[in-house]
């Protein structure tokens, strides 16, 4: 009953910030469906949220990191994924957008963490090789990050960097993710350069109606927005790899929508929901736009997967064997003139079925 009673203050209160209780369902019921939850999650995740409206207490730290992920999330469309999240929950520290700074920002964090139960967020990574190479508030960030976790309820680290160290593991500071730090808490993985915002929503709201993370794969991440999906299963230039038709001059516009294996695209090793669930609310999403995936939802981002905008000279693909591209576009151009489906022969060849096969 207190429940329902705080549901309906919860629709009210967002109601008054312009989130009717409509579109709030609406938003609710396409998370539930994007965790690969029935539709009638939706209102039940719905009541479960608005019950929490102003309650739940979130913490939010930054690392070594761009702000990408929190850019990311406020410059989303209105009423987007940053304005539900922040009139959801009771952001009690959040070092970009808060309106205080220097020792009331500090007081507010030490606040939060005298009270506990929190939902804690890590943005960026966290510098492991040397303190000095990140500082706030003179005290090392590794510290105070691992004193905020010991009092947190969950952790979620949202963006490459604070799953996995992302681009600043490239560089010398021993950058690393929440896992290096988290080892007796609930640990979420949202990896992508910047975080989904969507992914994000979706998860706390997951957090909110059942109290538990939602399913997570080997690399802690859930596995509905990830590891159901190979990139280059579900790419629509799927068809011109089949046929060997890479893209290898971006001025030719007769190949422009030719598969980037060429361009170093790391979709054979890309586990990600992108080409389904689309970025910048429905738009679009990278390989669509003309630019090849760089698998920043792979711990092997950035550094295992550099560089970038060049074809991998031994680019261990699921099932080809780890041919070179070179090889495998030769390969690939002769099968298909034979008629054969390229898959099925590499698959043969090889004998194995592919990952996703074997989850099925
Ligand atoms: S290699 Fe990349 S562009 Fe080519 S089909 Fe696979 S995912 Fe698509
Ligand atoms: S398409 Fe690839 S590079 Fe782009 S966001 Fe998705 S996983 Fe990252």
């Amino acid at each position: 009953m207190t429940d329902k009673r705080e549901a309906v203050a919860g629709f009210a209160a967002l109601a008054r910030r312009g989130v009717s209780r409509r579109s709030f369902i609406k938003l609710c019921t396409a998370a539930a469906v994007a965790l690969g939850l029935d539709v009638s999650y939706g209102p039940r995740m719905a009541g479960a949220a608005a019950a929490a409206v102003g309650k739940k207490p979130l913490v939010w730290m930054q690392g070594q990191g761009c702000t990408g992920c929190s850019e990311s999330l406020i410059s989303s469309f209105d009423p987007g994924p940053a304005e539900i999240v922040l009139d959801l929950l009771s952001v009690r520290y959040h070092p970009t957008i808060m309106a205080g700074a220097g020792e009331v920002a500090t007081e507010a964090w030490q606040e939060a963490l005298r009270q506990g139960g929190f939902i804690l967020v890590l943005e960026g990574a966290i510098p492991m090789a040397d303190p000095r190479f990140a500082l706030v508030d003179g005290r090392p960030f590794a510290e105070q990050f691992a004193e905020a976790a010991a009092r947190a309820e969950v952790v979620v680290a949202a963006g490459s960097c604070a799953a996995y160290g992302g681009i600043p593991r490239a560089g010398i500071t021993g950058a690393a993710g929440a896992q290096a730090v988290v080892k007796d808490k609930p640990l979420i993985n949202l990896p992508s350069c910047p975080v989904k915002p969507t992914r994000l929503l979706g998860t706390l709201l997951y957090y909110l109606t059942f109290k538990e993370a939602p399913p997570l794969d080997e690399h802690l991440r859930p596995v509905p927005y990830y590891r159901r999906f190979l990139q280059h299963e579900s790419c629509p230039r799927r068809g011109h790899f089949e046929q060997g038709e890479f893209l290898q001059d971006w001025n030719d516009p007769d190949t422009a929508d030719w598969c980037l294996l060429y361009k170093g695209c790391k979709g054979p090793l890309t586990y990600t929901d992108c080409s389904r669930i689309w970025w910048n609310d429905g738009v679009n999403y990278c390989i669509r736009a003309g630019s090849p995936c760089s698998g920043c939802t792979q711990p092997e981002f950035y550094d295992r997967f550099s560089p970038l905008y060049k074809k991998q000279e031994n680019f261990p693909a699921p099932g080809i064997l780890g041919m070179n591209a070179p090889a495998l576009a030769k390969g690939i151009a002769g099968l298909t003139a034979a008629g054969v489906a390229t898959h099925a022969v590499v698959r043969a060849v090889s004998g194995k079925k592919n990952e996703k096969e074997d989850e099925v």
